[in-house]
């Protein structure tokens, strides 16, 4: 049995959701130098230096990489072999990832991006509440992986129910399509994750985890969906949209698709759209 300590778990979140705002990950920054390579026109290149700097800044100086500095979103695989130890009057584990969330926006000078209610829309004024997603797991696998999301991306991304018979061709041509819509409000070069079967509500998830589970760039272990993701790649940046829809050949950095069984009449699929500025980051304990 593994003990964890939940102040120990608050205090590794308030790192963590400054970390991902303040440090573009090197995936992140290989990608973006792999496709400067293949990109040919002056504006799209400017706007790659450009990232690239902003990057170097707001690593030196502690800012965040982008003024919207998103929901905060957390994936957490734990394992049913680890005793969680309530210390320093933290009562449970969701409390000590809010109250570190909380924390590292307050202390890191980080925007506050959460409103009470969709539609009176006051600021809750900490970025809380938190959107946790719990996976429950054997062992004692203690991880939390952490997503912040900007809304201009999260607001292009989309759903679909699809009957079996739209085949792959039809969800492929969704993705695409959802891409092109979004035009340059997800702040391109955009990651596409992409969620296939599951349920309503599974497929959007799968979309979601397709963005954090893997390096950026790598590819799906299953050859076919593999293929798909290359084809996809290709197809985006053939719409011409361009780094912040400068015009040019790199319209997404990568995409990658999640597969689940589904029910014999439904093919759900799911596009969540994620900006170039991706800030994804992870620990374990
Ligand atoms: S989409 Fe991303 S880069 Fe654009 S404003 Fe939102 S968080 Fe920032």
């Amino acid at each position: 049995m593994k003990t964890i300590h939940l102040s120990e778990v608050r205090d590794r979140i308030k790192d963590l959701v400054q970390k991902a705002n303040f440090e573009l990950q090197d995936d992140v920054l290989a990608v973006i130098t792999s496709m400067e390579k293949v990109e040919e026109s002056p504006a799209a290149l400017a706007v790659f230096e450009q990232m690239k700097q902003n990057a170097d800044v707001a690593r030196e100086e502690r800012l965040g990489l982008c003024q919207d500095t998103g929901l905060a979103v957390f994936f957490v695989e734990l394992g049913e072999d680890v005793e969680l130890d309530k210390n320093d009057g933290i009562q449970s584990l969701k409390h000590a990832i809010e109250e570190g969330a909380r924390l590292g926006y307050q202390e890191g000078y980080l925007r506050k991006s959460v409103v009470e209610d969709p539609i009176r829309r006051k600021n809750t004024g900490d970025n809380t509440p938190v959107f946790i997603h719990w996976e429950l797991e054997p062992g004692e696998t203690f991880k939390i992986t952490f997503i912040a999301k900007g809304g201009g991306a999260e607001n292009m991304s989309a759903i679909r129910m699809f009957a079996p018979a739209a085949g792959q061709e039809g969800i492929e041509d969704f993705v695409v399509e959802t891409a092109e819509r979004g035009g340059s409000n997800p702040c391109p070069p955009i990651i596409v994750g992409v969620g296939v079967g599951g349920n309503f509500e599974y497929s959007a998830l799968l979309a979601k985890k397709a963005l954090l589970r893997r390096p950026l760039g790598s590819h799906n272990s299953d050859p076919f969906y593999a293929e798909m993701e290359k084809r996809l790649l290709e197809r985006i940046n053939k719409l011409g949209i361009g780094p912040q829809g400068m015009g040019g050949r790199c319209t997404a950095l990568a995409v990658h698709v999640e597969s689940f069984p589904c029910h014999i009449a439904s093919m759900p699929a799911a596009v969540n759209i994620q900006c170039h500025s991706h800030r994804v980051l992870s620990f374990e304990m």
